[in-house]
């Protein structure tokens, strides 16, 4: 599934240039993570990039795609994405925008709430400095709604 607008999801070449900047020498090994964090647009986490490592490198174990990740977030190639209760995930837009987790299946969709962004960007006027801010909306994935509970939200609007 596709949430629009996803401007930002980079792609494999700006992987590679990011890596290139960090000085990192991109191994077969580092390749094959960069290959599925990019083609996982879910916010993958290290499960699920090992799987997508092994179709490709069988031998490449669980813990060196860990190792790799840890690394590429330490040099801000990709950045953690922790929610309450969900194993961490890994997310290569770096640029400012917000979250739509699935309850059901895990994934995580990016969108762009530039209305939002103006809100948070309100906190500025109380002295704070904010390092970071985002909204993560929890609900169903298209895939994985299940009639029900398309109702259940539908029947809450006070209309
Ligand atoms: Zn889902
Ligand atoms: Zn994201």
């Amino acid at each position: 599934m596709m949430t629009s607008p996803q401007a930002h999801h980079p792609d494999l070449e700006d992987l590679r240039e990011r890596c290139r900047s960090a000085g990192l020498r991109l191994t077969v090994q580092k390749a094959a993570v960069l290959d599925a964090i990019c083609a996982l647009e879910t916010h993958p986490t290290i499960d699920e990039v090992s799987a997508r490592v092994q179709q490709r490198l069988p031998q490449v174990a669980r813990t060196t795609v860990a190792r790799i990740l840890d690394e590429f977030a330490a040099q801000g190639i990709v950045r953690r994405v922790c929610h309450s209760g969900r194993a961490m995930r890994f997310d290569p837009n770096l640029a400012p925008h917000h979250h739509l987790q699935c309850i059901e299946c895990g994934r995580i969709d990016d969108i762009a709430l530039p209305e939002i962004d103006e809100v948070l960007n309100g906190i500025k006027t109380t002295g704070f400095v904010s390092r970071e801010a985002s909204v993560i909306f929890r609900g169903w994935c298209r895939d994985c709604a299940p009639q029900g509970a398309r109702e259940r939200v539908r029947r809450k609007r006070p209309d």
